[in-house]
């Protein structure tokens, strides 16, 4: 079986925009593949964050991987931080990347816009870290979206460097290019995130995610109930693309909106059905999940235990060939 890695940053309470855009994805490769995914608290260092919520964000999000449907059979789930071959294999590749490739990537750049007071050393290395979460386990397919592209053609040549460097070691991973849409929050301005506050939690109640979607914009051209809409462009509808099926989409919705035969108050009743058809069985998997935080920690140390293995079964060839292995010892 190839090997499958993946990562997501314990920066809060998951959102529907995580699990659309890449966890239902990741549910559906399990079993294909050896599959990682890890919850890359070392990455989240690299933005300001508070130390004392760290732990619980990270065990939240250990529970919502679970609820989401990651099958703990299936798929290593671990803490990145938990194995310390990440670190070890970012400092070996540090001295083989030249500094200027990591000031030209797209999201440093952002990054470094974003947090001016807090331009530090990691966000630059940040994807010399991605390199070395993936290669570290000897990753071939990475599932990403068309942003994340970059980052696996520098794991590649990051690879390659190595490889000429001391001789063929890592494998040039893939980037798996899923359909996963790029979920827009509930402004219809950014892609959804906790930190714009524009989102839609996996685990809010029905009544909450009702208050959120009420207001929300439509086609703004749409003025009174008689008035004819556009679907594609509205938010709502790239949201009902998500959750509401054939042929409610294009015939109720699509149609309706077309043709004014449905109000926009009703379309997002619907959507707000469609929606808690799929977020309640993930809110009640959470709430007997929560109830079993002993089960889920063994199983993350358990994993752990795994990955610290693998890790070092690479961290030692890695050694072998970069002439870190003390010889003079035998
Ligand atoms: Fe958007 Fe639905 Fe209103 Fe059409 S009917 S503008 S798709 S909310």
């Amino acid at each position: 079986m190839k090997v499958l890695f993946t990562g997501i940053q314990p920066t809060g309470l998951l959102h529907i925009g995580n699990y659309f855009g890449a966890i239902r994805n990741w549910v559906e490769l399990q079993g294909r593949y050896r599959s990682f995914v890890s919850i890359v608290d070392l990455h989240a260092m690299t933005i300001a964050y508070e130390p004392s919520r760290m732990p619980e964000q990270v065990f939240q999000l250990a529970l919502g991987l679970l609820a989401c449907g990651i099958d703990a059979d299936k798929t290593i789930l671990f803490i990145q931080s938990e194995v310390p071959g990440h670190a070890d294999l970012t400092w070996v590749f540090n001295t083989l990347t030249p500094l200027g490739e990591l000031e030209r990537m797209t999201q440093f750049k952002d990054k470094a816009s974003r947090h001016r007071k807090n331009i530090n050393v990691g966000l630059l290395d940040y994807p010399v870290l991605q390199a070395a979460d993936i290669l570290l386990y000897k990753g071939q397919v990475v599932p990403v979206g068309e942003d994340q592209i970059q980052h696996v053609e520098f794991t590649r040549e990051v690879a390659r460097y190595f490889n000429t460097r001391y001789g063929e070691t890592f494998p040039e991973c893939e980037a798996l290019l899923t359909a996963t849409p790029r979920v827009m929050g509930l402004d219809g301005e950014s892609k959804m995130s906790k930190s714009q506050g524009n989102f839609i939690g996996l685990l809010e109640p029905r009544e909450e995610i009702w208050a959120k979607l009420a207001p929300a914009k439509t086609d703004p051209a749409r003025i009174r109930r008689t008035d004819p809409g556009t679907p594609e462009i509205c938010n709502i509808y790239s949201y009902h693309r998500l959750v509401t099926a054939e042929p409610e989409l294009s015939e109720t919705i699509a149609q309706g909106c077309r043709t004014a035969g449905i109000g926009c108050l009703d379309c997002k009743r619907r959507l707000l059905n469609n929606l808690m058809g799929v977020l309640d069985p993930i809110q009640e998997r959470h709430r007997s999940l929560e109830g079993r935080r002993n089960d889920v920690r063994d199983l993350l140390d358990r994993n752990a235990e795994v990955c610290r293995s693998d890790a070092a079964r690479t961290i030692l060839e890695v050694k072998e060939r970069t002439g870190l292995t003390p010889t003079w010892k035998i």
